[in-house]
C-alpha cells in the first residue's frame, strides 16, 4: 500500500537548523502508563492525529505499542494510512469519518475503523463497508452538545432499532466527546454524560467512550470502557489550573547566533519597538515559521496592547524575556539580567520544556498547548531519546 511520505522524519542535523527538539518517549511512555491507571476500570486509547500533535507519529506510535497501547484514535484516513504502516496490529479509528465511496476502500484496505458521524457516512459505510459477507466494525459518534461532529441523540436511536433488524453496521464502540472537560464544574459535563448514557444503553453491544484527557480526570462515569487522551500524553495540563501530573515530553529550544549591545533609546526589531535601558540582546535562530508564534512577542509591541508580558526563555538559570517582535526566522532575548559575557554564540535558549512549560509558554502567546505542538514545523533537528526508536 502506497504511503504519503510526509510524516515527520528527525529533521536536519544539528548543525544545519537553528534550533533543536528533544522528544522523550520514556516520558511518554510514563505518561501513557499514568493515564491508563486514571483510566481503569477503562482501557485508555492514544490519540495521534495531526503527526502525534506534531511530534511524529511514528516513533510516538512506536513507544505508545511498547508501552501497552493497542488502540489509536487519528483524524483522517491519510493518518490511518501512515499508523498502519507503523503498527500492523492496531486497532485504528478514525474520528472525521467516512468522506467518500473511494475513502471506503482505503479504510477496508487498511484495516482503519471509521468513526460514523453523519448520515452520510452511514449510507457509505452501509453500502460500502463489507468484506465479503461480513460487515465491516465501525464506530457510531453522538453528538451531546459539541455541535461539531456526530449524529443527534434521535438518530442514534432511530439507527439502533434499524440496525437490530437489517445489521447492516457493526458498531463496536459509541463514542462523544466533551466540550467543557477541562472546566470540571461546568454543568455540561454532566448533562453529555447523561445525554450519552441514554444513547449507549440502545447500544448494549459496543464499547463506549467519551473521555480526552481532561475527561479522564472527571473520573468515575465518565470513564466508560475506553478513554481517548492525546494532549496529556504530551505534557500538556490536561486539567487548567492545577498542578500538571504530566511528565515533560517535548524540549524546544533555540541557537543564539549573536549577542548585541543595545543602548537605551535605541529600538529593536521590526516595528522598532523602544529599548529602555542599555541591554544585552541574544539573537535567536527560531521564529515564527518555527511555531514560536508572533503573539508571544515582547512587552510594548503593539500587538501586545492586551497583555502586558510576552514569552520567555531558560538560559544558564535565567528566565529570559522575549524582545520586540518574534519574525520568521529569528527572535531576541534581553538576556541582560545574566550580566555580561554569560552565553556564548551556539548556546542554547530553552522555549519550551522543564523550565518553560508548554501551557505557560502557549499563555503567553494567547494561544494553547495543543496549538503551540502542532505549529513546531519542520526546521528543528529532532532527537528521540528515552525510546527504542
Ligand atoms: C483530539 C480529540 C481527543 C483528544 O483530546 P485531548 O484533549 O488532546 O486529550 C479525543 N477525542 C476526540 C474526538 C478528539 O477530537
Amino acid at each position: 500500500m502506497p504511503v504519503p511520505s510526509n510524516t515527520t522524519d528527525n529533521g536536519p542535523p544539528s548543525h544545519l537548523a537553528g534550533g533543536r527538539l528533544t522528544v522523550d518517549l520514556s516520558a511518554l511512555a510514563a505518561n501513557y502508563r499514568l493515564l491508563s491507571q486514571r483510566s481503569a476500570p477503562a482501557q485508555a486509547a492514544a490519540v495521534l492525529k495531526a503527526d502525534a500533535y506534531g511530534l511524529g507519529i511514528k516513533p510516538v506510535a512506536s513507544a505508545l505499542w511498547a508501552a501497552g497501547c493497542r488502540r489509536f484514535f487519528v483524524a483522517l484516513p491519510l493518518e490511518g494510512l501512515q499508523l498502519r504502516s507503523v503498527l500492523p496490529q492496531a486497532e485504528i479509528f478514525v474520528l472525521t469519518g467516512l468522506f467518500s465511496v473511494e475513502s471506503a476502500a482505503a479504510y477496508r484496505e487498511a484495516r482503519l475503523i471509521p468513526v460514523l458521524n453523519s448520515q452520510s457516512d452511514l449510507s457509505i459505510w452501509e453500502a460500502h463497508g463489507w468484506d465479503d459477507e461480513r460487515s465491516r466494525p465501525c464506530a457510531i459518534h453522538v453528538d451531546t452538545g459539541m455541535n461539531r461532529l456526530g449524529l443527534t441523540p434521535e438518530r442514534a436511536r432511530s439507527l439502533a432499532e434499524e440496525n437490530a433488524l437489517t445489521g447492516a453496521l457493526t458498531p463496536i464502540l459509541l463514542m462523544s466527546h466533551l466540550a467543557c472537560a477541562d472546566a470540571p464544574d461546568h454543568s455540561l459535563n454532566r448533562q453529555q454524560l447523561e445525554s450519552f448514557q441514554a444513547v449507549r444503553a440502545l447500544f448494549p453491544q459496543s464499547e463506549s467512550s467519551l473521555c480526552n484527557s481532561a475527561g479522564i480526570f472527571l473520573g468515575g462515569d465518565f470513564l466508560g470502557d475506553l478513554t481517548r487522551p492525546g494532549i496529556a500524553l504530551y505534557g500538556g495540563a490536561p486539567v487548567s489550573g492545577i498542578g500538571n501530573p504530566m511528565q515533560v515530553v517535548v524540549t524546544a529550544e533555540t541557537r543564539i547566533v549573536q549577542v548585541r549591545h543595545v543602548r537605551a533609546g535605541q529600538t529593536v526589531s521590526y516595528g522598532a519597538a523602544p529599548v529602555v535601558r542599555d541591554s544585552v540582546v541574544a539573537v535567536c535562530a527560531t521564529g515564527y515559521a518555527d511555531g514560536y508564534h508572533r503573539s508571544g512577542s515582547g512587552g510594548g509591541v503593539p500587538l501586545r496592547s492586551a497583555v502586558p508580558n510576552g514569552a520567555q526563555g531558560f538560559v544558564h538559570g535565567h528566565r529570559v524575556p522575549v524582545l520586540g517582535r518574534v519574525t520568521m526566522d529569528l527572535t531576541l532575548f534581553d538576556i541582560t539580567s545574566l550580566g555580561p559575557n554569560a552565553v556564548a554564540i551556539g548556546d542554547y535558549i530553552e522555549l519550551i520544556g522543564p523550565n518553560m512549560p508548554i501551557d505557560e509558554v502557549a499563555e503567553a502567546a494567547g494561544t494553547i498547548a495543543y496549538e503551540l505542538l502542532t505549529s513546531l514545523g519542520r526546521r528543528y533537528c529532532r532527537e528521540y531519546v528515552g525510546g527504542t526508536v
